[in-house]
């Protein structure tokens, strides 16, 4: 593809994204195909000869736009939201434009120094503790996924720990990632510590399971706790987890990985109290801060021990550089995007408080639909809604509930996903979309509660 052909088709491009833009409300939220229907519709084989651009922009119309979930719709209330924006969609193509492959300093520089110094603004922005900064003992990097960053975590605490009878904790309520990353890094004790009727992690629960692992000669070294936990938004008590991860000297991973943003806001930023005991910390500016997916943000306190873990020199790599930051070393892959573009470009777009403007908009109609979901006869809320998520359950019970979700998701209409809170089936209402307004917030509830027209 010449430049020329570039910059036609690219123009032709933009114009549909903002056409798409425009028109995401026209589509079904959720896609209404069946398994198999985009492979039938694909050729067999691979094109012998090359095809023209809008040929494949025909077939993205024909084939792939049925089989697509709207995450960008302004009525997508299910799991978390994986929220997009204008300066977050131009940095990713800023990036691939560039192409460049930052796995090293010396390999891009501004690719590395973007990148941390970005993370310093964003420890700014959520008052994380001095030593999470890079002018400090600490600092950020840009992981894919907060699962990776989990795994990050339990790797740089294994190497601090050694070897033989480790054990890990998070709560009932923990990410999956979080066993994921101890299987994954060989841990073979993992314990899903007792919740309390916030369904927060109970610190006397984890001590007194500590204590059960210390008589059996195990050896407790790394508790994943949770702000904003995926089922019900719970948030564990950082103050009283880090004094036993303090107690027994192990590493104390905090997991924000939606919520983590809602500390931009000064009102919010309780949900990071107890910080300073926290070894690591991460959250996902492409769940809840308009920047287009991937891009999870994390911290640790001690690089050291993250890049004791991860780092690795081979002959290949020695570029005699000098004192710079090798951001290889602190992931598990070598090569790196230059996802830094787009949360610079994002921030710089909105600003800090153009930021908290839509996070307190979010919160704000959150508690509004909460308000009506609890004066209504039919329905109850199941847990606390700190921030922008609700469960709601029928009070005629699990059947209805779920008849319900299934009719609010076949409408085309919205879209909610489910969880069950202490054996009750319930409907997650997570309101996080960039566009959303209120008068989606009302047509959801509305939809829900029976009373939308046909
Ligand atoms: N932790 C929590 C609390 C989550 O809710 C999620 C996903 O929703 C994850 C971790 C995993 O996120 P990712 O998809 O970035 O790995």
């Amino acid at each position: 593809m010449t430049p020329d052909e570039f910059r036609k088709q690219g123009a032709a491009l933009i114009e549909w994204i903002a056409r798409y833009m425009e028109d995401v409300e026209s589509y079904p939220v959720k896609s209404r195909l069946a398994p198999g229907d985009v492979r039938a519709a694909l050729p067999a084989h691979p094109p012998e000869t090359g095809e023209p651009f809008e040929a494949m922009m025909a077939d993205v119309d024909r084939i792939i736009m049925p089989g697509i979930t709207h995450w960008q719709s302004p009525a997508f209330h299910a799991y978390f939201p994986c929220n997009a924006s204008g300066p977050g969609i131009l940095g990713e193509l800023l990036s691939a434009g560039l192409g460049v492959q930052g796995m090293l300093w010396a390999t891009s520089p501004a690719c590395t120094e973007l990148e941390i110094h970005v993370l310093d603004w964003c420890a700014d922005m959520l008052g994380l503790p001095d030593a999470f900064r890079s002018t400090s003992t600490g600092g950020g990097v840009i992981q894919d996924s907060a699962s990776s960053a989990t795994l990050c975590a339990i790797l740089a605490a294994r190497e601090r720990a050694g070897k033989g009878g480790l054990v890990a904790y998070t709560s009932t309520q923990g990410h999956s990632s979080v066993q994921k990353g101890a299987r994954i890094a060989g841990i073979e004790h993992v314990r899903l510590i007792d919740v309390d009727a916030t369904y927060a992690m109970r610190p006397d629960a984890l001590e007194a399971a500590i204590a059960a692992d210390l008589a059996q000669g195990l050896r407790p070294f790394f508790v994943s706790a949770t702000v904003g936990t995926t089922s019900s938004n719970a948030m564990d008590p950082l103050p009283g987890i880090g004094a036993v991860a303090r107690a027994h000297g192990m590493w104390m991973h905090v997991d924000g990985a939606m919520s983590g943003t809602a500390a931009v806001c000064p009102e919010f930023r309780w949900i990071l109290d107890g910080m300073e005991r926290a070894d690591s910390f991460c959250f996902n500016p492409h769940k809840w801060m308009f920047t287009n997916f991937d891009c999870d943000c994390f911290w640790v306190a001690d690089r050291n021990a993250l890049v004791s873990a991860l780092g690795i020199l081979p002959e290949y790599l020695k570029t005699g550089a000098g004192e710079v930051l090798d951001l290889r070393d602190w992931q598990v892959p070598l090569g790196r995007r230059f996802r830094s573009l787009k949360l610079w470009f994002v921030i710089r777009h909105y600003g800090v408080e153009g930021i908290r403007h839509h996070i307190r908009e979010h919160v704000r109609l959150t508690q509004e639909f909460a308000d009506w979901a609890q004066a209504h006869p039919d329905w109850e809320v199941l847990a606390p809604h700190p921030l922008n998520l609700v469960c709601i359950a029928h009070r005629d019970g699990d059947d209805a509930t779920r008849r319900i979700l299934e009719r609010v998701n076949a409408s085309g209409r919205m879209y909610v996903s489910h969880t069950v809170l202490d054996g009750r089936y319930a409907i997650r209402m997570c309101i996080g979309q960039t566009h959303t307004t209120r008068d989606h917030v009302v047509r959801a509830w509305e939809q829900l509660s029976g009373t939308a027209g046909a």
